[in-house]
C-alpha cells in the first residue's frame, strides 16, 4: 500500500504521506488552462487542509493514549491514519470521533468566516465540504469512523462479536442505501463507494470474529501433525500422485531430515505444464516459505500469516513437525466456535 505513496512532509512526528491518486487530481487543476482552475486549486487546498485536521485529529486523541500514529495517508478523496496498533474498544470510539470532530468545528468557523466577509470565494463552498465530511465519516459502516463508533458503543453492552456481527449488519444496509441513492441520482462515484462498504463489512466482520476465536490460542493447536513430505529429489510426476492419492494440497520439501522448500498445488501444476512431469520437486518449489515456532501465538503471526496464503511450515529445533493450511485454520475455528478446545499432549 505504501508503495503508490511518497512522503509530503512531518508535523509533530507524524509522516503526511500523497497517494498518486491525490497528485493526479492537483496535476490536472494546475496544468487546466481555465482561468478558475486557480481558484478551484484554491478551493482544493482549503479541502485537502480540512482532510489532514480531520486525520490530525485522529492521531492526536491516539497519542493521548499512547498510540503513535504511523502515517497519515492523503487520497484523491480522503485520508487514513495508520495506528501502530489497534485501540482498545473505548479508546478507539474517541479516536474515531475525534475526525468528524474536527470537520463540524472547521464547518462552524467558515460559517462565522463567510457571515463577517461574504464577498470572499468559497467560504461557503468550505463550509459544505466540511459538513459533507463529517457526514460521510459519520455513517455507521467499518471501516468508516461511524462503524468504529457504533461498534465501540455496542460493544458496551453485548459481547464483542455480536457488536461487530450487528455493525457489519448495520454497514451492508447504508452500503444499499447508498446504491439506491446514486441509482436514483446517476451518482456513480457514490455506487463505487457504496460496493467498496458492502465487501468491507462483510469482510470486517469475519476478521473481528477470527481475531476473537483465536484469541489465545498457540500455533501448535491449529496445525496438521499428520502429513506427507516430498523429497527434493522427487519427480513432479511423483508429486502429482500424492497430490492424487492424499487429501493433501501442500507439501513440504525435506533434503535428509531438513526443510528445504514447500510445494504447493498451484505450483505443482504450473511446473507440470510448464517443465513436463520428469522435472524435479527442488526446481518447483517455494525456497521462501513461512516457518513458525510450535508454542508461539496463532493470533500473533495473524498479519505474516495472511501474507503467506494462511500456509505455514512448523519448526521446532528445526525439525518439522507441523503444517498450517488456510482450510485447517477455518476448521480450528469452526470447532472453537461450538466450544472445543484441542488437548495438547
Ligand atoms: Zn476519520
Amino acid at each position: 500500500m505504501l508503495s503508490a505513496t511518497f512522503p509530503f512532509f512531518r508535523i509533530s512526528g507524524v509522516e503526511v504521506r500523497l497517494h498518486f491518486t491525490f497528485v493526479i487530481l492537483v496535476a490536472l487543476l494546475v496544468l487546466s488552462t481555465r482561468p478558475e482552475a486557480w481558484t478551484h486549486l484554491l478551493l482544493a487546498t482549503g479541502i485537502f487542509a480540512s482532510v489532514l485536521l480531520h486525520e490530525l485529529a485522529h492521531a492526536y486523541v491516539a497519542r493521548r493514549f499512547k498510540i503513535r500514529t504511523l502515517d497519515i495517508i492523503m487520497y484523491f478523496l480522503g485520508g487514513v491514519a495508520r495506528l501502530e496498533r489497534q485501540p482498545g474498544l473505548r479508546e478507539d470510539l474517541l479516536i474515531a470521533a475525534a475526525g468528524p470532530a474536527a470537520n463540524l468545528l472547521l464547518a462552524a468557523a467558515f460559517h462565522f468566516l463567510h457571515s463577517a466577509n461574504p464577498t470572499v470565494a468559497h467560504l461557503d463552498d468550505l463550509r459544505q465540504a466540511n459538513l459533507l465530511l463529517a457526514f460521510f465519516n459519520l455513517l455507521p459502516a467499518l471501516p468508516l469512523d461511524g462503524g468504529r463508533i457504533l461498534r465501540s458503543l455496542l460493544s458496551f453492552r453485548m459481547p464483542e462479536l455480536r457488536a461487530a456481527r450487528l455493525t457489519s449488519i448495520a454497514g451492508q444496509g447504508i452500503a444499499l442505501s447508498l446504491a439506491a441513492f446514486s441509482l436514483w441520482q446517476s451518482q456513480w462515484l457514490f455506487l463505487a463507494a457504496a460496493g467498496f462498504l458492502f465487501l468491507t463489512a462483510r469482510k470486517e466482520y469475519e476478521a473481528q470474529r477470527s481475531a476473537v476465536l483465536m484469541s489465545g490460542a498457540l500455533v501448535r493447536e491449529a496445525m496438521i501433525e499428520r502429513f506427507e513430505t516430498l523429497d527434493h529429489g522427487d519427480t513432479l510426476r511423483y508429486a502429482a500422485e500424492i497430490l492424487l492419492t492424499s487429501a493433501q494440497q501442500d507439501f513440504p520439501v525435506l533434503h535428509g531430515s531438513q526443510v528445504v522448500g514447500l510445494l504447493t498445488r498451484d505450483e505443482l501444476v504450473e511446473a507440470l505444464s510448464q517443465h513436463g512431469p520428469d522435472a524435479y520437486v527442488a526446481g518447483a518449489m517455494d525456497r521462501d516459505f513461512l516457518a513458525l515456532p510450535p508454542d508461539s501465538s496463532l493470533p500473533a503471526h495473524f498479519a505474516l500469516l495472511a501474507q503467506n496464503d494462511f500456509r505455514a511450515l512448523i519448526l521446532s529445533d528445526g525439525r518439522l513437525i507441523g503444517l498450517l493450511t488456510l482450510d485447517k485454520i477455518n476448521e480450528f475455528l469452526v470447532l472453537r466456535s461450538v466450544g472445543l478446545r484441542r488437548e495438547l499432549a
